[in-house]
């Protein structure tokens, strides 16, 4: 099947009542992985790339990795999603390439550092929903800000300096009329998240809920969700590895994340350590190997555990062949002609 739209995926998913991991990737071991994972467990996907993401590989070569995968896996729903797109232009790119769903942050003016305005965070969200809409393409926009840089992008804030303020959520769905909202309830890009296991202190469930209360039909995205397991940073330290002592988000809370409105749940950093993990191991093991094979075949499978989990955990193994999936041409025609409810 070709690749889906993320609108699909996310409706499905709130009417299933479970979560969509959505795994962040750079090459083809990264997208072999998730294809794997999600055919072990029976799972929908989505894949995302970064802006970094794309410069790095050269959009092209993941685009056509990605074609690859919905032959290889044609019983895999999937979706290729723009993740933090910094402008309506590097939007309507991805467009054009044939991703089925964009971010578009518009908490961040162009540079991807700085905090905006919510009067610019509107124009430029609703702008690109125009575009993605007439051609079926999903849109999730982001009101607040996480915490922390990951390529680049990020204003370096703590988590807690931009919370997301739920009255200006729900301004921010009508005004702009998008698919999907990633909100800010304490959460960082990246590895260091948490100096100690999450409290509500520092995790605001309370304020996700309040969000869900008030926009029930939403599907919620939450970023920065990696959990950066123990394990994962033993293994990357007890093989000459210098990570610092860190927390992610617990499964746990992202779980009642999923039993209030969340959808999509971001992932990077797990498969990041799972991946280092692996080829420090190799390369501490057997120093005079010098195929990349032999160090990469073991970093592919323990990425792809990883991500198996997370599907498990999340609730969307199973799913894969719940439902036939529409063109995006009939996505256009249903954003063009609201269905009534
Ligand atoms: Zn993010």
């Amino acid at each position: 099947m070709p690749l889906v739209s993320m609108r699909q995926l996310l409706d499905e998913a709130a009417k299933g009542g479970y979560g969509v991991g959505a795994f962040n990737v750079n090459n083809m071991e990264q997208i072999q992985a998730i294809m794997e994972a999600a055919r072990e467990t029976r799972s929908p996907v989505i894949v995302q790339a970064s802006r970094g993401a794309r410069s790095y590989s050269q959009d092209r070569f993941l685009y056509h990795l990605m074609l690859a995968a919905t032959e290889l896996y044609p019983e895999i729903p999937t979706v290729l999603h723009l993740d933090h797109g910094n402008s309506v232009e590097t939007c309507k790119s991805a467009i054009e390439m044939g991703f089925t769903s964009v971010m578009m942050d518009g908490s961040l003016m162009p540079d991807g550092k700085t905090p905006s305005t919510f009067q610019y965070n509107v124009k430029a969200t609703r702008e690109v929903v125009e575009i993605a809409h007439a051609k079926g393409v999903t849109v999730e926009g982001e009101i607040g800000c996480l915490g922390g840089i990951e390529d680049g992008h990020g204003a370096g804030l703590d988590g807690l300096s931009h919370l997301t303020d739920p009255e200006q959520a729900v301004e921010f769905v009508k005004l702009t009329g998008l698919d999907a909202l990633a909100i800010a309830i304490g959460t960082s890009h990246g590895a260091y998240k948490f100096t100690k296991k999450p409290t509500g202190e520092t995790l605001k469930m309370e304020r996700l809920m309040e969000i869900h209360r008030r926009l029930p039909h939403v599907h919620l995205v939450m970023h920065g969700s990696s959990s950066v397991p123990k394990d994962l940073q033993d293994i990357i330290n007890q093989y000459g590895g210098k990570l610092k002592p860190t927390w992610g988000v617990p499964v746990e809370e992202i779980q009642l994340g999923i039993r209030n409105g969340v959808r999509k749940i971001n992932v990077d950093t797990d498969n990041r350590l799972a991946i280092t993990g692996a080829i420090r191991k190799v390369f501490f093991e057997k120093p005079e190997e010098f195929d990349p094979r032999s160090y990469l075949k073991p970093a592919r499978e323990a990425m792809k555990k990883v991500v198996a989990l997370r599907m498990t955990q999340f609730g969307q193994a199973g799913h894969a062949g719940d439902y036939a999936p529409v063109s995006l041409e009939e996505m256009a025609h249903r954003y063009h002609e609201p269905v009534a409810v």
